[in-house]
């Protein structure tokens, strides 16, 4: 039987990476499932997670790793990651629903793909009963998306470069629009439209595609947001982000560009919600201006 880590072309980077050898890869981990954080994270869209708010289970590493990190100190292994396998992640994961998550939040799971599936599977097979939601970067490969066919409730990717410059510029990924176009095509394809419970709050299955402007950077938020809305329009939600904040570890790094040093104007992101409001796109969530320098993700409103 063939490994899927080694050489593991899991991601579009393709590298090649030898990981059940102990190798690691651009995403910087080895086959080993390592699990930096998981807790009950209730500053999610308002649709996801219910009352009870979602079950993050942060993984280790990430194939893209834009120089502007927000969620370094989660994403860059450190070597204190708790290590799972398939059955232990599935524990994991009914632990989470019955402290209470309305949903179990994968968040930048599909370097671990196989693993994951695996796992998802089996907790479903075992009586997991709330959705399963994949949180990732966009830029995925197609094929390891399909791995997750039949498993992933809630497909929630980012959408964050249209030219291939900015993407270069800030994720040494020229590819990144073309490829996850394509990613978020297949995960529509699986996820469906959006489908909320009985009381017309919580989702139950779907698609949320999440932009966060940056600095500068109002001319490629706005072909992002042309694009979505003429590719999904309401039948997904787009998530508009405010929260982009200069990292230390952006600060830090000499060759950082210097729109990226400061936060985001306010008539900058102003501008750009009441372009998607032009768009006639009503299925959407924009941020507080005050979201800027909060950990993680922020509460959003409708
Ligand atoms: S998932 Fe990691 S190891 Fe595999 S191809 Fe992508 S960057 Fe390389």
């Amino acid at each position: 039987m063939t490994d899927p880590y080694s050489p593991c072309m899991l991601c579009p980077r393709r590298c090649g990476a030898d990981r059940s050898g102990g190798r690691t890869g651009y995403c910087k981990t080895t086959s080993a499932v390592t699990v930096n954080l998981s807790m009950i994270h209730r500053g999610e869209e308002p649709v996801l997670g219910g009352k009870g708010g979602c079950g993050a289970v942060f993984f280790e590493g990430c194939s893209l790793r834009c120089i502007f990190c927000q969620n370094q100190g989660i994403t860059s292994p450190t070597g204190k990651g708790k290590v799972y396998d398939e059955n232990s992640l599935a524990d994991l994961f009914k632990k989470l629903e019955s402290d209470g998550a309305g949903a179990i939040d994968l968040v930048t799971p599909l370097h671990f793909a196989p693993t994951v599936a695996n796992a998802v599977r089996l907790a479903k097979d075992t009586g997991l009963g709330i959705p399963v939601i994949c949180n990732c970067s966009g830029y995925e490969s197609v094929n390891t998306l399909k791995l997750f066919d039949g498993l992933i409730d809630i497909y929630l990717p980012d959408l964050k470069y249209y030219s291939s410059k900015v993407s270069s510029k800030y994720a040494s990924a020229p590819d990144y629009f073309t490829t996850a176009a394509l990613a978020l095509d297949e995960m529509f394809r699986q996820a469906g439209s959006i489908k909320l419970d009985d009381a017309g709050k919580t989702m139950t299955s779907g698609m949320i595609v999440r932009h966060m402007m940056l600095p500068g950077n109002l001319f490629d938020s706005k072909h992002i947001i042309d694009y979505l809305a003429s590719r999904f329009g309401n039948d997904i939600y787009i998530s508009l982000m405010s929260q982009y904040t200069p990292m230390p570890h952006l600060l830090e790094n000499e060759n950082a560009p210097e729109e990226l040093r400061r936060t985001l104007s306010k008539d900058n992101y102003e501008r750009l919600c009441d372009h998607l409001s032009d768009l006639g796109q009503t299925n959407a969530f924009v941020q507080e201006m005050s979201s800027q320098g909060t950990l993680m993700i922020p509460d959003f409103k409708l």
